[in-house]
């Protein structure tokens, strides 16, 4: 179980709050996606929740644990738990599908792993499986940059997965990609959220999508929660 509780952001200069005490529990099995127009603070959400922002005041608190009594340790192993994936995936173009998932293993450590090939038998069999899971099982060994925009979110998933999250986070995942491959992509991320377990949470503009596939929805309006509760409630008026 995950809770936000009372989080507020403001960020230097801003006269109005990004977020504005915000309270929300996560539960286990939860697919969330969060909808909201541009600036209303989807993103300064998912960044408080995997720890690349600090709430200017309130708490996030994870199996008993509040993020702000944490150590830097600490709170690194909690970033691992929280899978990443992103709107421009931030891969490594010119590595191959196989470097850019191992790459996610061990954070920055690995990029000078991946330029020394460093990685353990064992390392690449784990990121191999995760490639297949994904459906890019033959893709491999090719370099990113001569893949496709769903291939390259494929790829994100992957390097997410390999670190064995509980949590997947995805700010915009599908915004650059066509609505027939958001489609498969989020299929694919309901697919993986079952059989890894995770509790999922995904920013994404399109309502019809988050009425698809979220089993909630959580739609923000300048910084505030505006609904909470299961897609077949939500209307597009609000
Ligand atoms: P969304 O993801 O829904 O588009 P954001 O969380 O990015 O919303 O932004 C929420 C509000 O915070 C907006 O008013 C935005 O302009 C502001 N904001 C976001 N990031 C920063 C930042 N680094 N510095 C100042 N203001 C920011
Ligand atoms: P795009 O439309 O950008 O190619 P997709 O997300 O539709 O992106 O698919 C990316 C690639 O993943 C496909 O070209 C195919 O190689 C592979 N793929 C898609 N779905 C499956 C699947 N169910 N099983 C195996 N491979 C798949």
């Amino acid at each position: 179980m995950l809770e936000i509780r009372n989080i507020t952001v403001r960020y230097p200069g801003m006269k109005h709050n990004a977020l504005n005490s915000i309270n929300l529990t996560i539960h286990p099995g939860d697919f969330v996606c969060v909808l909201g127009k541009s600036g209303a603070g989807k993103s300064t959400l998912i960044r408080c929740l995997n720890g690349l922002q600090t709430p200017s005041s309130g708490e996030i608190i994870w199996d008993g644990q509040s993020f702000s009594a944490l150590s830097d340790e600490q709170l690194r192993k909690i970033r691992r738990e929280m899978g990443m994936i992103f709107q421009h995936f931030n891969l490594i173009p010119r590595l191959t599908v196989l470097q850019n998932v191992l790459t996610g293993m061990f954070g920055f450590r690995s990029s000078f792993k991946n330029l020394i090939g460093w990685f353990t038998d064992e390392e690449k069999a784990q990121a191999k499986q995760v490639i297949a899971e994904v459906g890019l099982a033959d893709f491999a060994d090719r370099r990113v940059e001569h893949l496709s925009g769903g291939q390259k979110q494929r790829v994100g998933i992957a390097r997410a997965l390999l670190q064995n999250p509980s949590f997947l986070l995805g700010d915009e995942p599908v915004a650059s990609l066509d609505p027939g491959t958001s489609d498969r992509i989020f299929s694919l991320l309901q697919e993986m959220h079952e059989r890894h377990k995770l509790q999922t949470i995904i920013n994404v503009h399109d309502v019809q999508l988050a009425k698809r596939y979220a089993t909630r929805i959580i739609a923000l309006k300048d910084g505030e929660v505006v609904f909470d509760d299961k897609p077949e409630q939500f209307t597009d008026d609000m």
